[in-house]
């Protein structure tokens, strides 16, 4: 199947609502470019430097075209993430955001922003715990260049029953949230997980696999 009939099958399965974002991490740039004239508008890069050179080629057209981080941003790339995203889906820890925010500053832009969330805990895994959302959100609000307008979970890889049951508390944080600050973007599900997470109230799926194909090391 070409990644134009992937797409269209994806699209063909799924509530018009729902944003499908590309994941393109090590993808080139002609499988990027398929993807896009299938029309598909968001792209999710995990690397800053992958996104920099994407964006260098004149055929993305940034009117159109979202660019978000759904890696994990390391401290000395964030001046140059701030530049270059549209939005940052992985904000952990409020030096981060503050961090984020001091670069937004600097060339006066207003970044959009999202909270990732660690749902299971997990020790290897980024993200904030759940307990510690509503501080970290009424902080943020308070930073006058972030437009925190998600959240964002990777979830665990365990079973697709466990997985729903944290889907579904990712919904119960993103509608506490909403009660503190207009937020609009719940971010979850895979190319193995997409359908529970939409049926639990994801609004942007990021894809990868289903939609490139098995990812070539
Ligand atoms: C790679 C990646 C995805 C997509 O994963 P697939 O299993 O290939 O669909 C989604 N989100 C993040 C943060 C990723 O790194």
């Amino acid at each position: 199947m070409s990644i134009k009939e992937r797409i269209a099958n994806i699209k063909k399965n799924i509530p018009p609502h729902v944003k499908v974002l590309a994941a393109c991490k090590s993808q080139p740039l002609d499988k990027i470019f398929e993807v896009i004239d299938a029309g598909i508008t968001l792209l999710g890069h995990n690397y800053v430097q992958e996104a920099v050179s994407m964006l260098k080629n004149k055929r993305i057209n940034k009117e159109i075209i979202s660019v978000h981080m759904i890696g994990h941003l390391q401290t000395n790339k964030v001046k140059q993430a701030v530049k270059i995203f549209n939005t940052i889906e992985t904000i952990d820890s409020l030096k981060k955001a503050e961090n984020i925010n001091k670069a937004a500053k600097l060339i006066d832009k207003s970044i959009s922003v999202f909270i990732e969330i660690n749902i299971a805990k997990e020790q290897q895994k980024y993200g904030i715990f759940p307990e510690n959302l509503s501080d970290l959100v009424l902080k943020i609000k308070d930073l006058s260049n972030l437009k925190l307008e998600g959240l964002m979970t990777m979830g665990p890889n365990t079973d697709i029953h466990t997985l729903r049951n944290y889907f579904k508390k990712m919904n119960m944080l993103f509608k506490k949230t909403q009660e503190l600050h207009e937020i609009k973007y719940l971010s979850m599900g895979m190319s193995n997980s997409y359908m529970p997470a939409i049926e639990e109230g994801a609004n942007i799926i990021r894809l990868g696999r289903i939609i490139f194909g098995e990812r070539i090391k």
